[in-house]
C-alpha cells in the first residue's frame, strides 16, 4: 500500500474513534486470524457490585465487609472497587490499612486494625498463605462461580472469615461483536485470570468455545506466545495491567480506551469507547485500505 493511503486509512480509524499508534499497524491488522479477548472489562462492563457474602458463623457480615473494604481501599481492581463501595454504602466510609500489597492475578494483602487481612482466590490463600477454607464457604463460591461470579474469600489472622461474592454484566455489543469476529473469519479465544465457572458462564452467552480460566498475568503472555508457535496471528483485546505483557506480545495488541494506562501504552490500537464491534471496525478497515490499493 502506498503511505497515503495508509495515513487515509488510519485517518478514517479516528473519526471511528480508533487510534492506531503508526500506518504500518494496518498491514499486521490485517493478517489477524485469531482474536483472544480478556474477559473482566473488554467483554464485560468491569464494573463489578457486590451481589452476596457469607460470613464464618460467629461473624457479622458488616465486620467481614469492613475489613475486607480496608484490605482493599489500595486496590484499583474491579472487585475491590466492588468491596469499597458496597462498604461505603452499608458504613460510611473503610476503615484504614497499613502494609498493603497488591498480588496481582490473586489477590490483595494489608494490615486492618492490627490483623493481617488476606483478600483474593481461595486456591491463593491455602496455597500460599497456609489458610484452610472450610468447606461451607467452597460450596457458597463454588455456587456463585457456576452461575458465572466471581467469589473472594477473605481471611485474617490465619483464618477463613467469609466469601464475598461479586459480578458484573456483558456489555450490550460483545455477543454481536463477536459473531462478527466469526464473520471475518477470526477465531474467538477468552482468556481470564477468574475462575473457570464464571469464565464458562461468560463464554457461553457471548459464543466463545474456546475458554481459558485461572490464567495469571503471565500465563495470558505464555498462551499468545503458545498461540503463536502453532501458526496463528494473533490479535490481543484486554483493558487491565494484567493484560498488558500480552498485549505487548501479540502480533496486534488492542487496548480498551476505557482501561488502564499501562494496557493502552502496550497496544498498537486503542478503542476509545470500549465497544467490541469497533474492533471489528478496525480490522474491517485495515482490510479496506490495504485490500483496495494492493
Ligand atoms: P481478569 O483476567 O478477570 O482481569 P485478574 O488476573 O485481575 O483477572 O484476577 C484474577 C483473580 O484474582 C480474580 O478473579 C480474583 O479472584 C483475584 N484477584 C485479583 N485481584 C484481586 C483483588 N484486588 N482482590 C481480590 N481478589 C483479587
Ligand atoms: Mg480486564
Amino acid at each position: 500500500a502506498t503511505p497515503t493511503a495508509l495515513l487515509v486509512g488510519t485517518g478514517r480509524g479516528s473519526q471511528l474513534g480508533i487510534l492506531i499508534r503508526g500506518p504500518q499497524i494496518l498491514e499486521r491488522t490485517r493478517q489477524v486470524d485469531t482474536v483472544v479477548l480478556d474477559k473482566t472489562g473488554t467483554i464485560t462492563t468491569g464494573l463489578m457490585s457486590m451481589t452476596d457474602l457469607h460470613a464464618v458463623h460467629g461473624l457479622d457480615d458488616t465486620e467481614l465487609l469492613r475489613m475486607a473494604a480496608a484490605a482493599e481501599n489500595g486496590s484499583e481492581h474491579p472487585v475491590a472497587r466492588a468491596i469499597v463501595t458496597a462498604a461505603t454504602t452499608a458504613d460510611g466510609k473503610p476503615g484504614n490499612a497499613e502494609d498493603f500489597q497488591s498480588h496481582q492475578g490473586f489477590g490483595v494483602q494489608a494490615v486492618v486494625d492490627g490483623h493481617l487481612v488476606l483478600v483474593g482466590r481461595a486456591s491463593w490463600l491455602s496455597a500460599e498463605w497456609n489458610v484452610l477454607v472450610p468447606d461451607g464457604l467452597l460450596a457458597a463460591a463454588d455456587a456463585a462461580e457456576t452461575g458465572g461470579k466471581t467469589a473472594v474469600t477473605v481471611a485474617w489472622d490465619g483464618e477463613a472469615r467469609g466469601v464475598i461474592i461479586v459480578g458484573d454484566s456483558i456489555k450490550s455489543t460483545s455477543a454481536a461483536a463477536i459473531a462478527e469476529f466469526r464473520r471475518l473469519g477470526l477465531t474467538p479465544v477468552l482468556l481470564t485470570g477468574d475462575n473457570e465457572g464464571a469464565a464458562r458462564a461468560i463464554g457461553a452467552q457471548v459464543g466463545i468455545v474456546d475458554v481459558r480460566s485461572e490464567i495469571t498475568p503471565h500465563g495470558k503472555l505464555d498462551t499468545i506466545r503458545e498461540l503463536q508457535a502453532h501458526g496463528r496471528v494473533v490479535a490481543m483485546v484486554g483493558d487491565g495491567v494484567n493484560d498488558a505483557a500480552a498485549l505487548a506480545a501479540a502480533d496486534l495488541g488492542i487496548a480498551m480506551g476505557t482501561g488502564t494506562d499501562a494496557a493502552i501504552a502496550a497496544s498498537d490500537i486503542t478503542v476509545m469507547s470500549g465497544d467490541l464491534l469497533v474492533v471489528g471496525d478496525a480490522i474491517r478497515l485495515a482490510r479496506r485500505t490495504l485490500g483496495i490499493i494492493k
